[in-house]
């Protein structure tokens, strides 16, 4: 019998299936190409490091639109590889804070205020963006996207101002301080940085206003 078995690598943030089919042995083989020298781990059903892997992975062959199928992860036709193997570093730093926050959750220690849920609700409108690495980009879409995070990121600044409970003022506080400032991302700099696809700092930064999101939305339903 064969049991499922998944391969990841944190470095590089992508999951694979390994499959004993002629796509997923090529797959298998393009993973051992691409990852061999990288932080590898094996991964059955009950593997911890399950847990430490959150939206902002890759994962190969799953149902999720922008992730590459087995075919396209094996061959050429990933048109976001070159952007979506590149590290996140702010996304990896905010996926921690999640990680930690969803962790008082589980524990029963998260205290909610009133105020809470209607902010959490509000901000994570201004996140709903998540743009797939394949996509090609010029000027004007980088300064929309520019535009869009620096929205986001001043709406979380906003936020910090309203009346909400200091366990999540706290996070959002942190959040903040971990994200870049506006100035920390000219947007000449984003534009120079672009094409065919996105700059990976804006594309970065993007991953982590989802991961933000997706706490921000676990929030608003406590
Ligand atoms: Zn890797």
């Amino acid at each position: 019998m064969q049991y499922p078995v998944d391969i990841v690598c944190h470095r590089c943030t992508i999951v694979l299936p390994v499959l004993d089919t002629p796509v997923g042995r090529a797959a298998w083989w393009r993973f051992m190409d691409e990852h061999a020298y990288h932080p590898v781990e094996i991964l059955w059903e009950h593997s911890g490091a399950w847990e430490r892997i959150d939206i902002d992975f890759i994962q190969v062959d799953s149902d999720i639109s922008s992730d590459p199928s087995l075919a396209e992860y094996a061959g050429d036709d990933w048109a976001g590889r070159p952007l979506a193997l590149q590290a996140r570093p702010v996304a990896r730093a905010v996926a921690e804070i999640v990680t930690r926050v969803e962790d008082t959750f589980a524990a029963g220690e998260w205290q909610v205020a009133a105020g809470d849920a209607a902010v959490a609700e509000q901000i994570a409108k201004a996140m709903d963006f998540a743009p797939p690495p394949g996509v090609l980009v010029d000027e004007a879409t980088v300064r929309a996207r520019s535009a869009a995070v620096l929205a986001a990121l001043e709406r979380l600044h906003l936020a910090t101002a309203e009346p909400v409970g200091e366990k999540f003022r706290a996070v959002l506080e942190e959040f903040l301080r971990t994200l870049p400032s506006p100035s920390d991302v000219p947007v000449a700099a984003l534009v120079a940085e672009s094409g065919p696809l996105a700059s990976p700092r804006l594309w970065d930064v993007e991953r982590a206003l989802r991961l933000v999101q997706h706490l921000l939305n676990q929030v608003s339903f406590r």
